[in-house]
């Protein structure tokens, strides 16, 4: 990525980042403070649409732990309480326990929004309902980073008592699309992006893979960008009058849950973080969980790889799964890709986990929800 770098900001305020690793392998790149700075402007112009305002109080129930410090500082609390008023809640694991304890931390806190994976808001508004609470103090709540399901919009939305807001974007791309208040689709921001829907014939109903060009960062440009999602344009203007073009929401989202035989639930994501990432060991990897304890990892292997490699692997999924789990290995030479055209980098195939549901296993018949 630092070849194709351009000299034309001052360098010295360039922000590396790394993709979000859903697509199973992180890419490094550059941000320039210019791309920055607008970034951030058109995160608060579309949050504005569901009623935030800078300052205003915001929980995150969230997955990507990149975002979250081992040992954060007494700095950084200061700042997410006092400057970005935040707090953040890991999503995964999440169980009944870890759940009354956020529910704990956000009567203390008395956010104004929630700010959430959908699969994890859905989660912790069953739980609400489990417990008959609700939150009076909380206004608004959007989700991201999976695809939010209609039945868990209409679940959320019973709950708390108000409509829930689906947004995409990514960490290499920004804010991409956000929904309005009318919620017929996703209003693209097209001052900051150059989206493009390539048309595939193998997809149904005019989907096609959604190609991004971020339209300010110069420091690594992003051009006709392949996010490996699956995305339809929405013909006509949207019921609210704003001008911007609109996507339904998308298809490709699609991380499954693991259920562990103690009822703990970890979200994929989190897999994507904490498990052998950005490793040249194992450049590729797929984790599915068979039965509660019995879990499958295809592998393609790196120009490091070594005899000790596999157990490393499966050491660190087992610390961060169970300890008792049983894994089986297989090595291929490339990881099968879903209909999205993105690695599915964890599944969950338990029919009926005792009872358990797992929250996003993901009804891919379902209609896209516009
Ligand atoms: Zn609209």
């Amino acid at each position: 990525m630092e070849d194709i770098s351009v000299e034309v900001t001052d360098r010295s305020k360039w922000v590396k980042s790394a993709t979000g690793g859903t697509t199973s392998s992180q890419i490094s790149y550059y941000r320039d403070q210019p791309s920055t700075w607008r970034r951030w402007a058109d995160t608060q112009a579309m949050n504005a649409w569901y009623g935030y305002h800078v300052g205003d109080r915001v929980a995150y129930l969230w997955g990507a732990m990149q975002d979250f410090a081992v040992k954060p500082s007494l700095g950084m609390r200061l700042r997410n309480s006092m400057y970005k008023r935040c707090l953040m809640l890991p999503s995964s694991p999440l169980d009944e326990s870890i759940l009354d304890n956020y529910l704990e931390k956000l009567d203390r806190w008395r956010p104004s929004f929630i700010q959430a994976y959908a699969s994890s808001l859905h989660e912790f508004c069953r739980h609400l309902k489990a417990r008959n609470r609700c939150l009076p103090y909380l206004r608004g709540a959007s989700v991201t980073a999976e695809r939010l399901y209609s039945h868990q919009r209409k679940e959320i939305e019973e709950v708390l008592g108000f409509k829930v807001f689906d947004w995409y974007g990514s960490r290499e791309l920004g804010r991409v699309a956000s929904e309005c208040e009318n919620h017929e689709g996703l209003h693209i921001n097209e001052p900051s992006v150059y989206v493009e829907v390539e048309q595939d014939p193998s997809l149904p109903d005019n989907c096609g893979h959604l190609i991004v060009t971020d339209l300010w960062n110069r420091a690594t440009p992003m051009i006709r960008y392949r996010t490996g999602d699956i995305a339809r344009l929405i013909v006509g203007e949207c019921s609210c009058g704003k001008a911007l073009k609109r996507i339904a929401s998308l298809e490709g989202r699609l991380t499954d849950t693991f259920v562990l035989s103690d009822g703990k639930r970890v979200n994929g994501l989190i897999m994507a973080h904490s498990v052998m990432s950005n490793s040249t060991e194992i450049v590729e990897r797929q984790i599915i969980q068979k039965t509660l304890t019995n879990f499958h990892v295809r592998f393609v292997r790196g120009p490091e790889f070594t005899a000790s490699s596999l157990r490393t692997f499966g050491d660190s999924l087992k610390r961060v799964l169970n300890p008792e789990i049983s894994i089986t290995f297989e090595q291929v030479s490339e990881i099968p890709r879903e209909r999205s055209g993105k690695i599915r980098f964890v599944k969950c195939e338990i029919e009926d986990p005792g009872g358990l549901t797992p929250i996003s296993a993901g009804d891919q018949r379902e209609e896209f929800h516009v």
